[in-house]
């Protein structure tokens, strides 16, 4: 019984037994913002700020990223939207950075590495998000977070443009929320040494799936051998997210697996309440959301979290999106 997408839109994404599902979108540039709006998600739950800093010859200014960040907040009317400093580096290596692209990329300095190693222009984006977030809903992510001591640092430089934007007299929102990716599988096994400092975290399935299996997320390749439902992936978004809820930390999945309708029952059987997609997926992943009934699948999520089997946990699945409502 295939219901038209279209009625799904404006419906809230509600399991079955009555539980509240958050269904949010993933947006690249201030501009996607019109994708959201109608969207079926609501509020922004990555924006991947670096794209703000790509395809140009300069390092955008504090006030140019105020101005982006404001923008999206404002045209959210209070819906939440979460920033992500900036995850350069990698296969992202704008001329301005000025640095030679390294012999391994995935594995050099990227993301909050890179951040950290050069903390004004880190600063600079911290004080523009701060700033935007007298505007809006903000809450600010970090990006491929490997420790604890890097995710202080991380927060230390925070405190250091709050510092800075109160000497100057510009007004921030106080409460901000901060939160750190768990895209590494270092950081998925110490998650639980996170909780203290971050107000929520968010699950990056594409690189946690790269580096847990040693493929590269690029390369056609080995593409046969990126497997999103691999037991040992399932083991660290599993303890992830049980993590996560035991210590009352909000946990989202923001990578490609979130707007898999295929994989959506997996996830709220792992007790994922929160996810984040590109627009395009939301009515598909809230259609199944609304088919859902949390009692029916959990048996046959725990089988597949307990196996080391892949075969044996491809039926499971099969089994589980086979399930009626
Ligand atoms: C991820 O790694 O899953 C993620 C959401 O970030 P990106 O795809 O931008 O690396
Ligand atoms: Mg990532």
């Amino acid at each position: 019984k295939k219901r038209k997408l279209s009625k799904v839109r404006k419906a809230h994404a509600t399991t079955q037994d009555g539980t509240v599902i958050e269904l949010l979108a993933n947006i690249e540039l201030p501009s996607d913002v019109n994708d959201v709006h109608g969207s079926g998600a609501v509020g922004v739950g990555l924006f991947r700020s670096e794209f703000l800093f790509l395809g140009r010859d300069t390092l955008p200014s504090e006030e140019e990223q105020y101005l982006a960040y404001r923008e999206v907040a404002e045209s959210l009317k209070g819906a939440p939207v979460t920033i992500r400093t900036m995850d350069l580096g990698a296969d992202k290596n704008p001329k301005w950075l000025g640095r030679s692209s390294a012999d391994n990329p995935a594995l050099g300095l990227t993301g909050i590495r890179l951040c950290l190693a050069e903390p004004l222009m880190f600063r600079e984006q911290l004080r523009a998000l701060l700033r935007a977030s007298a505007h809006g809903k903000i809450r600010i992510l970090f990006p491929m977070i490997n420790s604890l001591s890097e995710l202080k640092q991380a927060l230390a430089q925070l405190d250091y443009a709050r510092q800075e934007l109160r000497e100057v007299g510009f007004p921030f929102a106080e409460e901000i929320e901060v939160g750190a990716m768990i895209e590494i599988p270092s950081a998925a096994l110490v998650v639980g040494s996170f909780l203290k400092y971050v107000d929520f975290v968010s699950i990056g399935t594409n690189d946690l799936i790269q580096y847990t299996l040693a493929i590269d997320r690029n390369d056609d390749s080995v593409s046969h051998l990126y497997d999103p439902i691999h037991p040992a992936v399932l083991k660290l978004i599993g303890h992830t997210i049980k993590t996560a809820t035991r210590g009352n930390v909000p946990v989202s999945v923001c990578g490609e697996m979130a707007g898999d309708a295929r994989l959506t029952r997996l996830l709220l059987g792992m007790g994922l309440r929160r996810f984040s997609m590109h627009p395009a997926s939301v009515l598909a992943v809230k259609q199944v959301v609304r088919e859902t009934h949390l009692d029916t699948i959990a048996p046959i999520v725990s089988r597949m979290l307990r196996s080391e089997d892949p075969d044996k946990i491809a039926d499971l699945l099969q089994q589980l999106n086979a399930q009626p409502d």
